[in-house]
């Protein structure tokens, strides 16, 4: 359902994706680790439009995504894909309800009433449903970011993408989002990951993308790839992270 294909990408004259070939199946839930600086956010940016590519061809769900779409085509194929950032983002300025609401009754159409229903829904599924109407100034961290995975699944995204969702939370807080992530994944949510998380990426994903200095180095089942990686860089990596 999502397919790069020898994307490349440059800020000025750095090369930061160098022939990345990506795809990402439905149902499947891809880790993708590596390096500070290897290209990880600048990857997944591309693949929901945040970030133009270079060169290369991304495919969503058969629409192909040109780095030069028109912004009303590119935002059609961007909520396809829901984001959730390692820093929220929530509107400051919005209860929780109204942040899970407003761009499904903004960008879906869809009446106030059902979008209240819907995040009322997903509020209770992530644990947060007594926090409706409280400001995100009032919730730790890890609620926060909770709140942000609501908002992301409110416009019903035909997959989820996450740029490090634990990284900015105390370690004691880590665990209730992977929770709500790990019974995502068991739903059949197709997600792609980029975390250091090792352990979510052995237990959670279906498959771990290695990516270093802008290219793909190794990808593999994870329990294989922990077990036994094949490339040298893979290694000395896992070595230092594991
Ligand atoms: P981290 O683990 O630290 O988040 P990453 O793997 O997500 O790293 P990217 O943020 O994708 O790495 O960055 C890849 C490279 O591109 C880095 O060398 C970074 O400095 C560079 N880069 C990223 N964004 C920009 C930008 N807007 N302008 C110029 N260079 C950028
Ligand atoms: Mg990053």
């Amino acid at each position: 359902m999502i397919q790069a294909t020898g994307l490349h990408k440059f800020f000025g004259d750095r090369h930061v994706l160098k022939d990345v070939n990506f795809a990402v199946r439905k149902q499947e839930v891809v880790a993708l680790i590596g390096p500070s600086g290897s290209g990880k956010s600048t990857l997944i940016r591309c693949l929901n439009g945040l970030e133009r590519y270079s060169q290369g061809e991304i495919v969503i769900d058969g629409n192909r995504l040109y780095p030069d779409l028109p912004i009303k085509q590119l935002s059609q194929i961007r909520r396809e894909l829901g984001m959730v950032f390692q820093n929220f983002n929530l509107f400051p300025h919005m209860t929780v309800l109204q942040n899970i609401i407003e761009a499904p009754m903004l960008v879906r159409r869809i009446p106030k009433a059902q979008a209240v229903d819907l995040a009322e829904q997903l509020l209770a599924k992530v644990g947060l449903l007594e926090k409706r109407d409280v400001y995100p100034n009032r919730l730790s961290g890890g609620q926060k970011q909770r709140v942000a995975i609501a908002r992301a699944l409110a416009m019903q995204p035909r997959a989820l993408l996450f740029d490090e969702p634990t990284s900015a939370l105390d370690p004691e807080l880590v665990g209730e989002v992977l929770k709500v992530m790990r019974d995502l994944a068991a739903e059949g949510m197709t997600m792609v990951v980029v975390t250091h998380e090792m352990q979510f990426a052995r237990d959670v994903s279906s498959r771990v993308v290695f990516i270093a200095d802008g290219a793909i180095i190794e990808q593999g089942e994870p329990h294989e790839f922990f077990r036994q990686p094949q490339q040298e860089r893979t290694q000395l990596f896992l070595e230092r992270v594991l």
